[in-house]
């Protein structure tokens, strides 16, 4: 079996991701990421309704034409582990599934498949 290409992430993004993670605080911020096949590059925020421990996106808003590569969410807890539900939205979109989880720092996000499994993701300019 051929070895997939390495996800990667623009530096821009991340850090796009990291503040509105910040900003929704204490509520979940979600998101879908769009950009090619293996690199996410651009966040499309759409409506959608957020708690503490659950969010639904309003994917009927999705512009046409954009290629959406996986979903970003921030976790309001420290920790940036899948739920049931968040599996359910993962499996729904691209492959890059990204939780920031609080304090929504460099260190405190990762990145999944659609099954939940942790994915290395390089960060590039
Ligand atoms: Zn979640």
């Amino acid at each position: 079996m051929v070895a997939p290409d390495k996800m990667k992430i623009k530096r821009e993004l991340l850090e796009m991701l990291l503040v509105a993670s910040k900003e929704s605080h204490p509520n979940e911020m979600v998101a879908l990421l769009a950009g090619k096949k293996n690199v996410a590059e651009e966040l499309v925020v759409l409506p959608f309704e957020s708690g503490t421990t659950s969010a639904i996106i309003h994917t009927e808003m999705l512009p046409l034409g954009m290629r959406i590569v996986g979903t970003f969410h921030s976790h309001p807890s420290p920790h940036p582990v899948p739920s049931a539900a968040d599996l359910q939205m993962f499996s729904r979109f691209g492959r890059f599934h990204i939780i920031v989880a609080y304090p929504y720092d460099e260190d405190s996000w990762k990145c999944y498949d659609r099954y939940g499994n942790e994915v290395e993701v390089e960060i590039v300019d």
